[in-house]
């Protein structure tokens, strides 16, 4: 989608730091880290919520997921573990309109969330 800054990220349009990166998914860092590792993992592909998800659209939300387990690996999470998180519409904090999950680790986080 055109004016998607995440869709700008895929295309290389804008700058981020990629750390992981294959046909169908992406991980860069979150430029307002809220841990020591703070990643967002997309799908490729511009799905603005979960609510836009097809059937179709099934295994690429979970080779986000598998994503998500070995960026965490490579990143030494594997004995703390991490969490990984999205928001969904605005009550939920999401700024963002391309399905993105937070990936945190590094540190002991809080639960419930605010
Ligand atoms: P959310 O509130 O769940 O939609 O999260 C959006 C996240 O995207 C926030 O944590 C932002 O810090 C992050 N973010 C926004 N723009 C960029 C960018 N250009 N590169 C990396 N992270 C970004």
């Amino acid at each position: 989608m055109q004016d998607c800054i995440f869709c700008k990220i895929v295309k290389k349009e804008i700058p981020a730091e990629i750390v992981y990166e294959d046909e169908h998914v992406m991980a860069f860092k979150d430029i307002h880290p809220a841990a020591p590792v703070h990643l967002l993992l997309i799908p490729k592909k511009h799905i603005p919520t979960f609510f836009d998800l097809a059937d179709e659209d099934v295994s690429i939300i979970g080779r986000v997921q598998l994503a998500a387990a070995r960026v965490a690996q490579q990143l030494n999470l594997e004995e703390k573990g991490f969490r990984l998180v999205s928001n969904c519409k605005e009550d939920a904090g999401q700024l963002i309109f391309h399905i993105h999950y937070h990936l945190l680790g590094g540190r002991a986080l809080q639960w419930p969330p605010g």
